[in-house]
């Protein structure tokens, strides 16, 4: 995603911890209380601008929605959808996914979102996807059993590569759609980059993945 050096932001993030954790080590373990509530944590790693998030935080207003993004230049358009529709239920963390388990106690979230994850190509830089089977053992780690991973993307090569690498660690596959556009799924919610992509026409791929338990 296109970033354009903002020097208020990290400011910004700051002035709104009810709303965003700048200092996710701190709340290891806290997230429930971070949300006032026990209803299940629903994380999106690198959740960009935010409009996944909020918007599943609408649709599904007992359920927590946690979106964690590394920049603070692209977060704080998350923070600002946020703060023009209030939603109790959203909210985000500005951290790296590399760390989840610095994050996150074993079992306090219940679903990984990854949508549109950065491809990263070239075979070399394989270990920064974020199916990774070095990601898959974080994911796995911090999620509730049985853990799920929701993903969407437009790149063939990477739905490739996941449904690979996770197949591999032994995880099974609960849905594949090939395109979920012309699929029966009534509640989808569209990111930023699948509204850009859809729109170019291309093809938008999705799974539903689980652990074993
Ligand atoms: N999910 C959004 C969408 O579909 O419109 C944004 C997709 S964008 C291609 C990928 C985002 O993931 C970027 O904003 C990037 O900064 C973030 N990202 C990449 N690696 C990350 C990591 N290790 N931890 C947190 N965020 C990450």
């Amino acid at each position: 995603m296109r970033q354009r050096f903002k020097p208020w932001a990290k400011e910004k993030l700051i002035e709104n911890p009810k709303y965003v954790s700048v200092e996710p080590e701190k709340m290891k373990g806290k997230w429930h209380a971070f949300f006032g509530n026990d209803n299940p944590i629903h994380i999106e790693v690198g959740t960009g601008k935010g409009q996944f998030i909020n918007g599943m935080g609408k649709q599904n207003p007992n359920i927590n929605y946690l979106g964690m993004e590394l920049y603070d230049s692209i977060i704080i358009t998350a923070l600002d959808r946020i703060l023009e529709d209030e939603k109790p239920n959203v909210k985000l963390i500005r951290a790296d996914a590399s760390h989840l388990l610095d994050y996150f106690e074993p079992g306090e979230i219940e679903r990984v979102y990854l949508n549109f994850s950065d491809p990263w190509p070239k075979s070399k830089h394989a270990k920064r996807r974020l199916t990774h089977e070095s990601f898959l053992k974080r994911y796995e780690t911090v999620l509730k059993k049985p853990g799920e991973i929701h993903f969407k993307t437009d790149n063939q090569g990477l739905f490739e590569y996941s449904l690979h690498s996770m197949s591999t660690y032994g995880m099974f596959f609960n849905l594949v759609s090939l395109d979920l556009h012309k699929s029966d799924m009534e509640d989808n919610i569209m990111t930023e980059y699948e509204k850009k992509f859809s729109e170019k026409g291309f093809r938008i791929y999705r799974m539903e993945a689980q652990f074993r338990s």
